[in-house]
């Protein structure tokens, strides 16, 4: 079976052929890959081509494809149980993981996606403070419940459907948007509705429209802003979370949010998700409190005993800088590329992600993100994929760098950068 076939049956019993639809490459154009195999930094298709990957399942695979470590933990598990629906001591080592590097999480609650995790998570400031109004960025994606569906990022960027139909009026009137990195609108919003406002979510890094860094200040301002006018401050860390550090850009920015998401990494490649902050706020969700959430599959052993292996990996010695040596190497590589090819390129990086601008200077919001020259990016994307490297298929996603892309697979990737750069630059 080719790829063209494998997408032509999943097509008439799958839903666009996806189960989410930026895999269905709208942004890029073109018919997707489909997979059989993944081992390190590589994945396989249908038709038994390798490509370097760097969209690592958006995120979770940070050791990279079926690491040893993750793939024997799982199996290991999964000969003494594979759910149980009940509590279990993997979920409290989990958590108690995740807490040593994020304090501020001093309870938790797992689920079974980010989308759960957010959607938890602003139920909650609405059940401890009793106010309805929730205040997001245009351009962040925190996944797809009602009123999230707002302004968005990925897959509903990328389908030019920033508003989803389904969605009552009544639901996103609750949602209020501003530019990401504007301060001064916050501060406008606080003034005029501060009474109504139960919290601000924010992605600490915007991934969802490329990678866009925070300004100086603009996280600090979130906080005073929130915890001035009684509203929570909500860190989506589904991406960024175990990224840049084991912290994530919470204990690199200093700044401890009342509620913080997780997902990805947490999970190794297992779906999961989890939301966790200052205990008295936590303490509202059922049992112990009138805030309603459940899951059939929630603490799942398996996502468990995945995320436990993937934060030993990263936890051992020297993997870090192992990971902040490659991801470095392969940013300022693909920018002295660009540079030697006069491509505008602008590359941002939080520890091994990394957004790509074909623009010359680093876009501060979702409407300087549009104004680059997206159109490039279909061109660079197909041009590498037929080299053998595989970016995300759209321009509003990050760049995915793992434990397993070493130098030498990354140099392969900027020697075909410099051969597909000058095209583009003719553009
Ligand atoms: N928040 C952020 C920041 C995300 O990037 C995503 C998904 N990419 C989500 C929430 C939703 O997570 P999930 O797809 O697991 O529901």
């Amino acid at each position: 079976m080719n790829n063209i076939e494998a997408f032509e049956r999943a097509t008439s019993v799958l839903v666009g052929g996806v189960d989410s639809p930026v895999r269905a490459w709208k942004g890029v154009g073109g018919t997707p890959l489909s997979f059989v195999g993944g081992r390190g930094a590589y994945l396989e298709d249908v038709e038994g081509k390798r490509y370097v990957d760097y969209v690592g399942s958006w995120g979770p695979l940070i050791v990279g494809h079926s690491h040893p470590q993750v793939v024997r933990a799982i199996c290991e598990r999964a000969q003494r149980g594979i759910s149980f629906g009940a509590p279990s001591p993997l979920e409290t080592e989990l958590a108690e993981t995740i807490r040593r590097t994020f304090p501020s999480m001093e309870k938790i609650r797992f689920v079974t996606s980010g989308t759960e995790a957010t959607m938890t998570a602003l139920r909650l400031a609405r059940g401890a403070t009793g106010r309805s109004l929730v205040v997001k960025f245009a351009g962040c994606y925190h996944g797809h419940h009602d009123g999230m569906l707002v302004s968005s990022g990925s897959g509903s960027l990328t389908l030019g459907q920033p508003d989803s139909a389904g969605v009552p009026q009544e639901v996103a009137r609750c949602t209020a948007v501003v530019p990401y990195n504007d301060r001064e609108a916050v501060k406008a919003l606080f003034n005029e509705k501060g009474q109504d406002i139960a919290a601000v979510i924010v992605e600490p890094w915007a991934g969802n429209m490329g990678l866009v860094p925070p300004l100086p200040g603009f996280l600090e301002e979130l906080r005073n802003l929130t915890a001035g006018h009684g509203a929570l401050l909500i860190f989506d860390e589904v991406i960024t979370g175990f990224r840049p550090s084991e912290g994530g850009v919470q204990q690199k920015a200093a700044i401890r949010p009342d509620l913080t998401c997780l997902g990805k990494i947490i999970g190794g490649g297992l779906p999961v998700g989890a939301v966790g902050g200052r205990a008295e706020v936590m303490d509202q969700l059922a049992p112990l409190g009138p805030v309603y959430q459940a899951g059939t599959l929630a603490g799942n052993p398996l996502a468990m005993a995945a995320g436990l292996a993937t934060l030993e990996i990263l936890a051992s010695p020297g993997i870090r800088e192992k990971l902040e040596d490659q991801a470095t190497f392969f940013a300022q590589g693909l920018a002295e590329a660009a540079r030697s090819c006069n491509l505008p390129l602008s590359v941002t990086r939080l520890g091994s992600v990394l957004g790509l601008f074909f623009s010359s200077s680093v876009p501060r919001n979702l409407d300087e993100v549009r104004a680059t020259e997206g159109s490039l990016y279909p061109l660079f994307f197909h041009a590498m994929a037929r080299r053998g490297h595989l970016f995300a298929p759209s321009p509003f996603e990050a760049t995915f760098v793992s434990l397993a892309h070493d130098r030498s697979i990354l140099e392969n990737t900027l020697g075909a950068a410099l051969e597909v750069f000058p095209e583009l630059a003719e553009r």
